[in-house]
């Protein structure tokens, strides 16, 4: 039976070659980095190296690198530990409509935790103006956060210049890369940026590590507390097998990264350009600034839920926009805050692409949504009046 992978943005299957390198440090490589005989030493040692690869990627230095079990717990780490250094500057907090959870929920609990939180609005296809940054900007503001690129529209930030002026005001700004870490390039100082998240298993590394630059001078207040490991910026025995597969992983992506990125904004068009001929379908976040691999779109009058099951049943996997895996029928806080109304944003429907995506996958895809979107419609009330 077909199967066919359209959910890159939710994960990523590893890559074999990256497989291959962490092999090793599940089996004889077994050491703890922190003993100082062979085992450890040797554990040490690929620690160190997958350290400078991603600094070196970053253009940033190994010691502002710390590893994390996630991208979430990067997040987490750059606004919780960021704020909490920065209490006695001042206690205000910007960031967007449409972060990723783990940013969103991450500066609400510091906002019940006695912080001013600053959320900005979007336009309607989800940039944020530099210039209501600057204006958001106090003299108590600690912390602002953009994220790069968006995971459910695809919509790129212009990071670079909300970050001259957000260090230009004497704030820290983090943005969470997630989606863009193997995408786009990444150097943290032509990005502006003190503190920026990624994740290995967003680019065929492994689930359950993550990364966060720090900018040195940046104060961060540890989450975990009970070792000296990550200079103290987050205890716990490192994870070296993921750690390995995250920096070979993105080793991997940087060298591929504009060719790759060339291939799959040709296939992201293609998809476009043949789910615009299908009527009342409209297409979600920036054509312009748009990550290379994201396709996102409403299709009035029908459910993105029944829409999924529906390509389940043909072999293609793809995700909505609403939040009903989480048992909630709202539809996603980032097509509202685009200014789509709740009816058209349930009709939402999100494929990503990745290394493994074909035309002939395009082109099944193609083949197949028009008449699964035209049934459901037909069984629409809606649709019929
Ligand atoms: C996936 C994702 C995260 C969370 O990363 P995890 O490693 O899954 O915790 C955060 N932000 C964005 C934009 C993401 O796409």
């Amino acid at each position: 039976m077909t199967q066919i992978y359209m959910d890159h943005a939710a994960t990523t299957p590893l890559r074999p070659e990256v497989l291959e390198t962490m092999l090793p440090y599940f089996s004889e490589e077994f050491g703890n980095a922190s003993s100082v005989y062979g085992w450890g030493r040797r554990a040490r040692q690929a620690l160190d190296r997958s350290r400078d690869t991603v600094a070196e990627i970053l253009g940033a230095q190994a010691e502002e690198i710390v590893f994390t079990g996630s991208g979430s717990e990067a997040i987490n780490l750059a606004l919780k530990g960021a704020a909490k250094a920065q209490q006695k500057k001042g206690r205000h907090i910007v960031t967007t409509a449409i972060e990723h959870h783990a940013a969103y929920d991450s500066v609400f609990w510091l906002k019940k935790n006695g912080y001013e939180v600053t959320v900005l609005p979007v336009d309607s296809e989800g940039r944020i103006n530099p210039e209501a940054v600057r204006s958001a900007l106090r003299p108590d503001t600690i912390l602002v956060s953009v994220m790069h690129a968006n995971n459910e529209v695809g919509t790129i930030q212009p990071i670079s210049a909300i970050g001259a002026l957000v260090q230009e005001h004497g704030a820290l700004f983090h943005t969470d890369a997630v989606q863009t870490a193997g995408i786009l390039k990444l150097n943290v100082d032509e990005l502006n940026v003190d503190l920026l998240s990624l994740a290995a298993h967003k680019f065929y590394g492994p689930k359950g590590v993550g990364a966060l630059y720090v900018r040195k001078g940046v104060r961060l207040e540890p989450l975990v507390h009970g070792g000296f490991q990550e200079r103290g910026r987050r205890a716990g025995t490192e994870n070296i097998a993921g750690i390995v597969g995250l920096a070979s992983a993105l080793d991997l992506a940087a060298a591929e990264r504009e060719l790759e990125s060339r291939r799959l904004a040709r296939l992201r068009d293609r998809l476009f350009a043949g789910l615009q001929e299908i009527p009342f379908t409209r297409i979600n976040g920036s054509r312009v600034h748009r990550l290379p691999n994201n396709v996102s779109v409403c299709f009035e009058f029908i459910e993105g839920e029944s829409l999924l099951l529906n390509l389940d049943l043909r072999g293609i996997a793809a995700s909505s926009g609403s939040a009903c895996t989480s048992g909630s029928l709202e539809p996603s806080h980032v097509l509202l805050a685009l200014g789509l109304s709740h009816e058209i944003a349930h009709g939402s429907l999100r494929l990503t692409l990745g290394r493994e995506t074909t035309e002939s996958d395009v082109d099944y895809v193609l083949g197949e949504i028009p008449e699964i979107v035209h049934r459901l419609r037909e069984m629409s009330p809606l649709y019929q009046a």
